[in-house]
């Protein structure tokens, strides 16, 4: 019974939330069967239909511009709208004369509009439905004689169809296009304001940040501005009040703010040398003009079409260089020339202009020194944390893309005693090409780095044509700037830091003092894990023979057994001693034995694998872990060393000496479960191979079975 309750229910939650498609579905039927057709006469039915279909389109509709605005998923929506419409459409066709009468275009039109709203697979959908739906008309109503008329309907349909999709998103192409320029624009204009307002130098911070400090400052700026024109214009009587600002060059004037009653102001920038602004520029003197006729030429932005009768221009100094900035304009239609009194009031005013032009310029530059010095302590904190040679790279690289962002860096080495430099690592653009690059100390700029201890190029720019970073092979494309920093520790260059960027003025002065003070550090945190990794040598390995010590052989086997242990895999000790050696240092002297038993060591290095630890054990006993590897694998690899040992003949003061060595195998899990039962394992079997006659191997197995 519950069942059917729910069945029930689900049926109606489903016919509710797509009545929109069985309205449809009616419609359509309705059509079919003739309820259209030609010579019907008009009647209560049809409205009954008509009334019902708009009603249950307005209620989509409105659905759906609800969905819209809440984001959610429209496909479904515009697929049971775009079937409503298609089947409302197919009826008004049918009653105004069929399929192939006057009102036919109709469902072109339906097509193209149904497709300009939905997706491309929605209207892909709706023009399948409507070919099959007239295929389907065409049979009930036609008959199969129109077959041809069909074939073109459906051909017409697929067209708008597809027009209007394309069009559709031809035009949302242009509009994202459109306001994509639209938002860069908006950054370059802001951009340009910035640099008008001097505000800070091009590269003084990372580009990723200068865009949130200069917004701030420079509508900072620009409401001192207008607040203080405004006030000008109001207490001179003035027509128009403007700053107008030189640019990089000095060759064109940009209106920086301006409060005007003229109608004829022309749209800057403007030449900056002719009239009286040019003349006010060029002289760095108030230029006070009277009595001027209508159209006087001389007013760059009014062009020549000046109506004023009195105007002045007071040039803006530079606080620090004394260069003539730009220029403060006032005029006057009425014929009242400007009094001493009203060129004080501007002088003050562009000294107050000034000001708050400084106080800006000052914020900014404590905020990117600030941010600079914040990068610089993040990156001596994470360089100080770093132990290993990798960690210290990858801190710095990370802590030089935050000062400025380059496109390719990396970091070489330089060693005094084969005079040869390495590229330690390399990121970015092209990286692969470097890792690992060796290179003698030729005449490129790296080598010239580290030989002078001075940054290069001095400009900060790279030209592939005449300038070599590691060789003449490796050039670094596209590349515009570069730098490359030695690293200096107590006077001495270890290597190098190089950067290189796509942009131009990438590591220029703003930034260098910051990078240099970075490779600073990288130098000493890079000397730091050099003394941290040699002393770990000097803790893990023999100094004799430059194999592993018993103390890191023992940590090393306890997590490898545990490791074997957790995923069921095998792995193998031998123990090797040389046979008689007391004799053979009695003999030939300790500092033969000495070279016995390094070779031995270079020869357990050499056979053994990667993966395996070769270690002394002292005196003359080395052991060998072998991973994943079973007791026979084992023993040939002992069987190998014994015999290039044996083959192996010294040459000494008192003739040719040979050697032999005896070698236990025991492994895990055959012989031990844990380490001290696997090296009882393999030293009974060693023992067991000094007993039967030395220069043997001897698997633990044999000894395992019987104990
Ligand atoms: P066996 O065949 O039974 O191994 O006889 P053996 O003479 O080799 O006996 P053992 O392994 O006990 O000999 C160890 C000798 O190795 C004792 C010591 O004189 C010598 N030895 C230990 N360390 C060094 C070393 O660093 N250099 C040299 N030259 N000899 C060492
Ligand atoms: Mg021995
Ligand atoms: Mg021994």
């Amino acid at each position: 019974m519950t069942t059917l309750v729910q069945a029930a229910h689900h049926v109606r939650r489903g016919a509710r939330a797509s009545y929109g498609f069985l309205t449809a579905g009616a419609v359509a039927m309705l059509n079919v069967l003739g309820l259209f057709g030609e010579g019907a006469v008009f009647g209560l039915e049809h409205m009954v239909v008509g009334a019902t279909w708009a009603v249950v389109f307005a209620l989509r509709a409105t659905r759906r511009i609800r969905w819209q605005r809440e984001r959610v998923g429209q496909a479904p929506m515009d697929l049971e709208l775009g079937c409503l419409l298609l089947m409302g459409v197919h009826a008004v066709v049918q009653a105004m004369g069929g399929l192939t009468g006057p009102f036919y275009p109709l469902l072109y039109v339906s097509i193209a509009f149904a497709g300009a709203f939905s997706d491309r697979r929605t209207g892909r959908i709706l023009v399948l439905a409507a070919i099959a739906f007239e295929a389907v008309l065409y049979l009930a109503t036609e008959g199969d004689g129109a077959l041809q008329t069909l074939f073109m309907h459906a051909g017409f349909v697929v067209l708008f169809g597809f027009l209007s999709g394309l069009f559709t998103q031809a035009e949302i192409r242009r509009v994202r296009y459109q306001s994509r320029q639209a938002l860069e624009d908006a950054q370059e204009r802001m951009r340009a304001d910035a640099r008008m307002f001097r505000l800070v130098a091009p590269q003084a911070c990372s580009e990723r940040d200068d865009e949130r400090l200069f917004r701030s400052s420079v509508e900072e700026v620009h409401q001192s501005l207008l607040f203080n024109l405004e006030l000008l214009h109001r207490t001179l009587g003035l027509h128009t009040c403007v700053l107008l600002m030189l640019d990089d060059d000095g060759d064109t004037l940009c209106v920086a703010e301006i409060v005007s009653d003229s109608e004829h102001v022309a749209e800057g920038p403007y030449r900056s040398g002719s009239g009286a602004v040019g003349a006010a520029l060029k002289r760095g003197v108030i230029m006070n003009l009277e009595h001027l006729r209508p159209g006087y030429p001389g007013i760059c932005y009014y062009g020549d079409a000046a109506m004023v009768s009195a105007f002045v221009a007071v040039p803006v100094l530079d606080a620090d260089s004394q260069r003539v900035r730009g220029v403060l304009c006032a005029d006057r239609l009425e014929d009242r020339p400007f009094a001493p009194s009203e060129e004080e009031i501007l002088r003050h005013a562009v000294g107050h202009l000034m000001r708050t032009l400084e106080n800006e310029r000052l914020f900014v530059q404590l905020d990117c020194a600030k941010r600079e010095h914040t990068v610089l302590r993040q990156a001596s904190e994470s360089l100080g944390a770093a132990m290993t040679e990798r960690e210290v790279l990858d801190a710095a690289l990370r802590a030089a893309a935050d000062v400025a962002p380059f496109d390719f860096a990396a970091v070489t080495d330089f060693d005094p005693a084969s005079r040869c430099h390495r590229v330690r690592r390399a990121v970015g653009v092209g990286a692969e090409r470097f890792v690992d690059l060796r290179f003698r100390d030729n005449a490129s700029l790296t080598a010239m780095a580290v030989k002078n201890r001075h940054f290069l190029p001095l400009r900060g720019e790279y030209d592939p044509n005449n300038q070599v970073v590691f060789t003449r092979r490796t050039p670094l494309p596209d590349m515009q700037s570069l730098l490359i920093l030695p690293l200096i520790v107590r006077e001495e260059a270890l290597g190098t830091l190089a950067l290189a960027a796509r942009r131009r003025d990438a590591f220029g002065d703003p930034v260098r003092p910051a990078l240099q003070a970075l490779a600073n550090q990288l130098a000493v945190a890079l000397a730091n894990a050099a003394a941290v990794a040699r002393l770990e040598a000097l803790a893990t390995t023999d100094g004799l023979t430059g194999c592993y010590n018993k103390r890191y052989f023992h940590e090393e086997m306890q997590s490898r057994l545990q490791a074997a242990q957790r995923f069921g895999r095998c792995v193998s000790l031998i123990i090797a001693d040389i046979d008689h050696f007391k004799s053979v240092n009695d003999t030939y002297g300790h500092a033969t034995g000495d070279v016995v038993i390094r070779e031995l060591g270079a020869l357990l290095k050499r056979l053994a694998r990667e993966t395996d630890v070769v270690a002394r054990f002292g005196g003359e006993e080395f052991c060998i872990l072998c991973e994943e590897t079973d007791a026979e694998g084992a023993a040939n690899l002992a069987e190998r060393v014994r015999e290039e040992l044996a083959g192996k003949v010294f040459e000494t003061e008192l003739g040719k000496l040979t050697v032999t060595c005896s070698l236990g195998v025991a492994t895990y899990p055959d012989h031990g479960r844990d380490k001290r039962s696997l090296f009882d394992a393999a030293d009974r079997a060693l023992y067991v191979a000094k007993g039967s006659g030395r220069n043997r191997v001897e698997v633990a197995h044999v000894l395992s079975r019987a104990s």
